[in-house]
C-alpha cells in the first residue's frame, strides 16, 4: 500500500514540476511516507525527524510526514516534532503538491486529514474518509514491466488488533471498469505484471463483479502475462477464486491468507471471522486443485491473553500448512483499536520475542526443505531486475567500461513467487525465461539460463 501511495505522490509532484535525488542532504523537500501498523515502525519515524532536526533548521529544508500515522497523530506530530512542516493522511495525497507549493511560499506549518479522528465510533470513522485514484505514469514506477493496481481502498473488518480501517478508512471498490482501462494503460506501457492490492483484495465486489470475474477480464489484456493479487482474507478465498486461478494461464498460483493464529479462542478474541477448520479446508481445497500453488501467511504472537496452548496450535498450523513463507510479528498495542479499549496487552515481551523466534525457525526449516524440491528443476521465471550487490558494482563501475551485454547477476520470480538468482545479460530484464535449479537456501533459488 505504502508503495503504491509513494508512486502517486512521486507521480503528482513529479506532474507539479518536482524533480527526485536519491541524496536527501541536496533535497528541498523530505516526505516521510509512514505506517501505523505496528507502534515500532512509528518510533523510527519520530527518531527520524529528530535526526534532521538541526540540519532542517540550517538547511531550510520542508519536511513532511505523509500516509496512516498522519492520519493517526496529527497535531500530535508537531507537538512531538515542531519543526516538521506538513501532515497529510494517506486520503489527502492528491492535495500534496497543492500543500508543498504553500509551504514552499512561507505558509507552515500545515495538517490535512481526513476528517474522522481516531477513537471515533467504527460507523463515524468509515463515513468520513475521501478516496483517490491510482493511474500514474511509467517513470513514477520502479519498474517498467511490473505494477500495483489498488482494487480497494480501505477496511471494515475492524480486527481486533488492527488500526488499518481507523487510518485508511471504510472498504471501497473500483469500478471494474477502471481498474481495467488501468490495466490496459499499463500493457500499452509495456508492463508485463501486474499486482492487484487491496486489504481483503479477494473481498471485491462492484456491480456483481467478483474478484475471479476481474481476474478473468484481465487475463483478456494482451501483453499482460503474469497476474498477482495480495492480500486475501481467508473466508473470502471462494471456490470461484480458487477455480479460476487453477484454469488461468496469467494468474500465479500464489496465495497469500494470513492466518494470525491457529488457535480458535485467539481468532475469536481478534475478531477474525473465521475458524482454523475453515482455514484449513481453504488450504486443502487449494492444494487438491493447484498442486503448485504457493501459500504464506502472517502470524501476530503474543497477543493479548495468548497461552502456550494457543501458541503451540499456532506452531501445528504452521508446520501441517507448509507455508513458502510466513511474517511474523510480535503484537503492538495500538490506540482506539478493540483490543486496546477491552483486552490487557499481558504476554510480556520476552515470551512475545521467544514465540516470535520459534515459530521463525520452524518457518526456515519449511523454507529451506520447501526450496530445495527445486534443485535439478528447471523452473519458468519472470526476470524482475537486477540484484542490489550487481547495482552497486555497475554504479562504481567506470562507465567506459560498462558493458550492457555482459552478464550480471539479476533477479527473477518463480510463477509461485519465489526469488530466483541468476547470471544474465541486461536485456532480460521483463521477460519470461527458463533457468535451471543449481542450489537453494531459506529465501533464494540460485540458477542459470
Ligand atoms: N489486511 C491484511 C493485513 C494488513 S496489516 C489482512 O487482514 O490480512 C499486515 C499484518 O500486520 C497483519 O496481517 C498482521 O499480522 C500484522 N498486524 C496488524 N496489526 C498488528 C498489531 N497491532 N501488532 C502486530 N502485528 C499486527
Ligand atoms: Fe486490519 Fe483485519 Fe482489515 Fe486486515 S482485515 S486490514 S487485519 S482490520
Amino acid at each position: 500500500m505504502n508503495v503504491l501511495d509513494s508512486e502517486l505522490i512521486r507521480s503528482s509532484l513529479s506532474d507539479a514540476g518536482y524533480a527526485w535525488n536519491d541524496d536527501a542532504s541536496a533535497a528541498d523537500i523530505i516526505l516521510f511516507n509512514t505506517c501505523s501498523v505496528r507502534g515500532h515502525a512509528e518510533d523510527k519515524v519520530y527518531s527520524a525527524l529528530g535526526r534532521l532536526r538541526d540540519w532542517k533548521e540550517k538547511s531550510g529544508t520542508v519536511l513532511g510526514v505523509v500516509g496512516c500515522m498522519a492520519q493517526k497523530d496529527a497535531e500530535q506530530i508537531f507537538r512531538r516534532a515542531k519543526h516538521v512542516d506538513l501532515v497529510v493522511g494517506p486520503g489527502r495525497i492528491a492535495a500534496l503538491p497543492d500543500l508543498v507549493g504553500k509551504v514552499l511560499a512561507g505558509e507552515t506549518p500545515h495538517l490535512l486529514i481526513s476528517e474522522e479522528r481516531l477513537g471515533g465510533d467504527p460507523e463515524s470513522v468509515l463515513a468520513s474518509f475521501e478516496h483517490y485514484d491510482t493511474e500514474r505514469h511509467a517513470a513514477a514506477r520502479p519498474s517498467q514491466h511490473q505494477a500495483m493496481v489498488r482494487v480497494m481502498s480501505g477496511c471494515d473488518n475492524f480486527c481486533s488488533y488492527c488500526v488499518v480501517p481507523r487510518v485508511r478508512g471504510p472498504q471501497k471498490y473500483r469500478p471494474s471498469a477502471d481498474i481495467l482501462a488501468e490495466v490496459e494503460q499499463l500493457a500499452k506501457q509495456g508492463c508485463v505484471e501486474v499486482t492487484l492490492i487491496g486489504q481483503t483484495v479477494n473481498s471485491y465486489l462492484h456491480e456483481g463483479i467478483t474478484l475471479a470475474g476481474l481476474l478473468q477480464s484481465i487475463e483478456k489484456i494482451d501483453g499482460i502475462e503474469r497476474i498477482k493479487f495480495v492480500t486475501n482474507y481467508p473466508t473470502d478465498t471462494t471456490t470461484e477464486l480458487i477455480d479460476t486461478v487453477a484454469s488461468s494461464k496469467k494468474c500465479l498460483p500464489y496465495f497469500h491468507i494470513p492466518a494470525q493464529s491457529g488457535a480458535n479462542s485467539m481468532l475469536q478474541r481478534m475478531k477474525r471471522h473465521y475458524t482454523i477448520e475453515q482455514y484449513r479446508e481453504i488450504v486443502e481445497e487449494i492444494r487438491e486443485k493447484i498442486p503448485t500453488a504457493a501459500i504464506t501467511s502472517d502470524f501476530i504472537v503474543g497477543f493479548c491473553g495468548e497461552t502456550d496452548e494457543e501458541f503451540a496450535a499456532t506452531v501445528e498450523l504452521v508446520r501441517w500448512a507448509r507455508f513458502k513463507n510466513s511474517f511474523v510479528f510480535k503484537y503492538s498495542e495500538r490506540p482506539a483499536t478493540l483490543a486496546a479499549g477491552k483486552l490487557a496487552d499481558d504476554v510480556p515481551y520476552p515470551v512475545k520475542q521467544e514465540r516470535n523466534n520459534t515459530l521463525l525457525a520452524l518457518q526456515n526449516e519449511i523454507c529451506i526443505a520447501e526450496n530445495q524440491r527445486f534443485v535439478g528443476e528447471a523452473v519458468e521465471v519472470f526476470v524482475e531486475g537486477i540484484s542490489k550487490n550487481a547495482k552497486k558494482k555497475i554504479e562504481q563501475m567506470p562507465s567506459e567500461t560498462f558493458d550492457a551485454d555482459a552478464p550480471y547477476q539479476l533477479t527473477a520470480r518463480t510463477r509461485c513467487d519465489r526469488i530466483v538468482v541468476f547470471d544474465g545479460s541486461l536485456s532480460a530484464i521483463g521477460k519470461i525465461l527458463t533457468v535451471n535449479i543449481a542450489r537453494a537456501d531459506a529465501q533464494t533459488l540460485f540458477g542459470n539460463l
